[in-house]
């Protein structure tokens, strides 16, 4: 399941729309992508890249090619060294 609080809050304030482009960097490789999120009943789908809860910033992006290699949350790299 993926909950992010950061996209519950923009949903709230865009309570009409069933799907939201997210444009950002990839946290990993830099690329610009935009991400299309919707509501799912377990928490949240993503397209054309991945969104992950991020601490500092509410959300981070990430495109496709580095959640393949790195599905991790950013902050629990810490604890796995
Ligand atoms: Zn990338």
């Amino acid at each position: 399941m993926i909950y992010i609080e950061a996209l519950e809050k923009i949903f709230a304030d865009n309570s009409d729309k069933s799907a939201i482009a997210i444009k950002s960097k990839c946290e990993d490789c830099g690329c610009e992508i935009t991400v299309d999120v919707t509501p799912t009943p377990e928490g949240f789908g993503f397209q054309g890249g991945v969104l992950l809860e991020s601490v500092a910033n509410g959300f981070l992006a990430r495109c496709l090619d580095c959640y393949k290699t790195n599905p991790k949350i950013p902050y629990s790299y810490e604890s796995t060294s």
